[in-house]
């Protein structure tokens, strides 16, 4: 089973890079984002516990997501792989991800790095907050969200590094270009 992570800035395109992947290799996708603004929308307990967290641009607590992220990945075993998206965001929960897929006899595949300038990500949020009205999508939040991304979440690159499964890909103008050169990474594994 492939197991791929895809990690970038906020705005990067990580969802839609996904959706592009669950297309063409028929992957089940996990987005953690997704799965916590369905929380907040359903009103459960955890819901509440991570609305603070999403409007302040700030991550919710490792142990809460890597609990989320095990039930979420047990119920998609039986297909062809699965996509990470926007987990792992910090070391521990990286650690906690080669765990949780050593014990079931699995490990990640592939890291999907994308690079994006900073003016486009920006460019890009504030876009998408007229859209989709994401509470977190506001200038402020977006500066907050990069901030906790360039601490928290960049030191990954080289944690994927020493793990040797980093490819990094970069977005230089043109959405289409960067999907095919990402879904012929992936058929060649
Ligand atoms: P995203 O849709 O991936 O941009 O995520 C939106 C927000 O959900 C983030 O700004 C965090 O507050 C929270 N979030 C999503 N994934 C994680 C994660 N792996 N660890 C901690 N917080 C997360």
């Amino acid at each position: 089973m492939d197991n791929i992570v895809i990690f970038g800035a906020p705005g990067s395109g990580k969802g839609t890079y996904s959706t592009a992947l669950v297309k063409e290799f028929g992957y089940n996708h996990i987005s953690t984002g997704d799965v916590l603004r369905a929380e907040i929308k359903a009103g459960t307990k955890l819901g509440k516990i991570v609305k603070g967290y999403i409007d302040q641009g700030q991550l919710i607590p490792d142990e809460h997501m890597i609990d989320i992220l095990a039930g979420v990945y047990d119920s998609m075993l039986d297909g062809p792989g699965v996509i990470f998206d926007g987990f792992p965001r910090t070391i521990v929960q990286a650690k906690a991800l080669k765990d949780m897929l050593q014990e079931r006899g699995e490990k990640i595949t592939i890291t999907i790095n994308l690079n994006v300038s900073e003016d486009v990500l920006m460019e890009r949020l504030l876009r998408r907050a007229k859209i989709e009205g994401r509470a977190d999508d506001n200038e402020e939040t977006i500066k907050k969200r990069f901030k906790v991304y360039y601490n928290q979440t960049y030191p990954l690159i080289e944690w994927f590094k020493n793990e040797g499964v980093l490819s990094e890909f970069t977005f230089k103008g043109d959405t289409n270009l960067i999907i095919k050169e990402i879904i012929d990474k992936v058929a060649s594994l």
